[in-house]
């Protein structure tokens, strides 16, 4: 058994998972300015190859009419960009190359008053005050902890592929709700774009299986033409969507961040962004704790639990507000849809205060 040093951090994690370095990786995030300065300060950011990062100066989010639009504007937000759209691969080996990290599979988890013991198949026993359980959506650490989670499948798939455009995106990101699938266009460097298309599982299976040009036309189509003709330069992946919350972020020794905690829909693109604000919290919960205070300390991850409960109730229920409103499928739902979004963009303070939520 190894036991770690006090102060020291470990990650751990099932395999180096990163791949896709020539053509750009279709599984991209969209990246809050709060997270991606937090990236910075932890020397992930410089780690991240800049010329495949994109800036995002606009968003243009259009109603199932197609002409109701809002948009948000970085110069208008007083900003220098909305957002940046980051690989996978490429933050996975950042953030892998930043830290300690060792492959390995956990299998088991006790814990005890003193300290909480991870064991493995292929390496000795671990031994630490507290488990960050950042393991995602089927988190080990979450069920060997006893934390209870609520989970809701949307019967949707989201399907993710990269194509080139014929007219510029100008660094723009497009979003189209459709009475209930969701397409998002987003900027990646040069003329080419990263779809997240949310679907009804059988559409999203009929249009992953269509031939690339056929599937390049209908996106084009969806698309309303906006940004030309499209060619599809990656494979096409498909993630099934679900939404789930977990009961507690906390346990003795345990804490949970990211989706091992909460499972949002994409149609924000905000899963991510909430995971890292999770560890931004933990982090500052930690570094502020009184001297001899043990980092597993309940009372003390409790404080973390605490910060986090309403941003994470509060982005839990905009997404989960805007995917019922638009999966409506009533006309008069229909229309009072696209008047708010009509109106939300004539009403200066609550979009400053929509951005300000999407950009910290
Ligand atoms: C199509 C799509 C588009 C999205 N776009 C955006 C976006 O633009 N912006 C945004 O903010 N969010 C976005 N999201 C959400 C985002 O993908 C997730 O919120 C995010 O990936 C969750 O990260 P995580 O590290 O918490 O979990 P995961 O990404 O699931 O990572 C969990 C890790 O834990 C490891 N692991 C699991 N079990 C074990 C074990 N027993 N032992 C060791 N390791 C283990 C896994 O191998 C994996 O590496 C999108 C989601 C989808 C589906």
């Amino acid at each position: 058994m190894r036991a770690l040093r006090a102060t020291s951090v470990i990650l751990i994690g099932a395999a180096p998972p990163f791949a896709a370095l020539d053509g750009f990786d279709p599984r991209v995030y969209a990246l809050s300015p709060g997270n991606v300065e937090f990236l910075r300060a932890l020397g992930v950011w410089a780690a991240l190859p800049a010329e495949r990062l994109t800036p995002v100066h606009r968003m243009r989010i259009f109603g199932d009419d197609a002409r109701s639009v809002l948009e948000f504007d970085a110069y208008e937000a007083g900003a220098a960009e909305l957002a940046w759209i980051v690989e996978d691969s490429a933050l996975q080996r950042a953030l892998w190359k930043g830290l300690p990290a060792t492959a390995h599979r956990c299998e088991r988890l006790e814990i005890d008053e003193h300290a909480a013991l991870l064991s493995f198949s292929d390496a000795a026993a671990l031994s630490a005050k507290l488990v960050v359980g950042a393991d995602g959506a089927n988190s080990f650490v979450r069920h060997a902890a006893g934390i209870a989670a609520t989970e809701r499948d949307y019967g949707q798939a989201a399907l993710v592929a990269n194509f080139t455009c014929e007219r510029p995106h100008s660094n723009s990101a497009f979003q189209w709700f459709q009475g209930g699938p969701v397409l998002a266009l987003l900027p990646l460097p040069g003329a080419q774009v990263s779809m997240v298309w949310s679907l009804p599982a059988a559409e999203a299976d009929r249009l992953g299986a269509l031939p690339p040009e056929a599937l390049a036309a209908e996106v084009a189509q969806a698309a309303h033409a906006t940004l030309g003709e499209l060619k599809l330069v990656s494979p096409v992946r498909s993630f099934p969507l679900r939404r789930l919350a977990a009961r507690r972020l906390v346990a003795p020794r345990v804490a949970l961040v990211g989706d091992a905690g909460h499972v949002i829909h994409p149609l924000a693109g905000q899963g991510l962004n909430l995971g890292l604000q999770d560890a931004r919290v933990l982090a500052q919960v930690l570094n502020e704790r009184e001297p001899g205070r043990d980092a597993g300390d309940h009372r003390l991850l409790r404080r973390y639990e605490r910060r986090r409960a309403e941003p994470i109730a509060a982005m839990d229920a905009v997404v989960s507000g805007l995917f019922a409103l638009y999966g409506a499928r009533s006309s008069l739902v229909g229309r009072l849809r696209n008047a708010g979004l009509n109106l939300t963009d004539r009403l200066p303070v609550l979009k400053n205060i929509l951005i300000r939520q999407a950009m910290s």
